[in-house]
């Protein structure tokens, strides 16, 4: 038994290791190398020599080994060890996409026979999973902001005084659980609709569309969204894109800056929501809650969340009892 736990610790372990040489991963070395230099040259473009030195937040040592990061790492290592535990691994998209496109066709959803081409129903795939996935995005995290029992979960990914690239993973595991369920649900609607509606015509390979778009993600600064480096996109296209200096808003402990931003790669979400904020290349930004978790170590940012879950319990407890307990008095016969 003993051993077996041992084994699987070492395998995991081994496996989120080697996730940071991975060309798929958005924290691997490569994306990380990458994002630096998109920076780089666009900041030097813009201010010349002057350029450079404005990324002295991505590469000082300060900022990778403070606390707060420190407790980025432990949180990306021991959420993935639980998230593995947790999620059982017969629980995969092949089995999410199988059972919904027999649903569709149980409930009548058949082939469109639109007669499209091939190239057509890709770009149309593309779009709509893009889209599907962006919003879903958008929309989970909008709701982790506004309903206060689920930021009493996110509120950890807010609690990081200083960003660095793991930020990102600086989730509590009830967060992880929620994102996990959404990227399955979305994506598996998108590709079993396709299958039932143009049937031979969706295949592995215009995934690809899909992974072109992730690539350029990653390739063009991801990581910088969670760094001290404020990077903006310019006037015209902060408006379509979020850049990292929008997301580096939304950590924000300004009043002003409250509840603005919400979206990861599209900023019409945003801007339909009424929650867009333009970023700037100058902003200066300090990051966290202002609350006591911007100081807790791993096992207080695991807590916390269940706390004040449990007082906002209690709260709606007592809210109810004097609530019933006015009703009986209004009711009661009067003499
Ligand atoms: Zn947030
Ligand atoms: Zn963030």
């Amino acid at each position: 038994m003993l051993e077996n736990i041992v084994v699987w610790l070492g395998d995991e372990l081994a496996f989120a290791g080697s996730s940071l040489l991975d060309t798929s991963k958005r924290v691997s070395v490569w994306y990380l190398a990458s994002a630096l230099l998109f920076a780089g040259v666009l900041l030097t473009v813009r201010y010349g020599r002057q350029g450079w030195l404005r990324l002295q937040p991505y590469l000082s040592w300060r900022v990778w080994f403070h606390r707060s990061a420190r407790t980025d790492y432990q949180l990306w290592l021991v959420n993935r060890l639980l998230l593995a535990l947790l999620i059982p691994k017969t629980l995969t998209q092949a089995v999410w996409i199988s059972w919904l496109y027999f649903y569709w066709q149980e409930h009548g959803f058949r082939d469109l026979q639109l007669g499209w081409s091939t190239s057509v129903v890709m770009v149309l795939f593309t779009l709509c999973y893009f889209l599907i996935d962006d919003f879903s995005r958008f929309f989970v995290h909008w709701c982790m902001h506004k309903s206060p029992w689920l930021w009493a979960f996110h509120q950890v990914h807010h609690s990081a005084k200083v960003l660095t690239p793991f930020t990102v993973f600086r989730t509590h595991p009830v967060e992880g659980l929620l994102f996990f369920l959404r990227s399955m649900v979305s994506q598996s609607f998108v590709i079993s609709v396709f299958l039932v509606a143009f049937p031979n015509q969706v295949s592995l390979w215009q995934i690809y569309g899909v992974l072109v778009t992730t690539f350029l993600f990653n390739v063009f600064g991801a990581n910088l969204r969670h760094s001290g480096v404020a990077l903006s996109y310019g006037p015209r296209i902060e408006k379509w894109l979020i850049s990292p200096a929008q997301h580096q808003i939304h950590h924000s402990v300004a009043r002003h800056h409250y509840d603005r931003n919400f979206g990861v790669m599209l900023a019409v979400w945003d801007r339909l929501f009424g929650s867009w904020h333009a970023g700037h290349d100058d902003q200066a930004i300090r990051f966290g809650t202002q609350q006591a978790i911007d100081d807790m170590g791993m096992i207080g940012q695991w807590s916390q969340p269940f706390k004040d879950i449990q007082r906002l319990l209690r709260d709606r407890i007592k809210h109810r009892q004097m609530w019933l307990k006015q009703l009986s008095q209004k009711n009661a016969p009067h003499d």
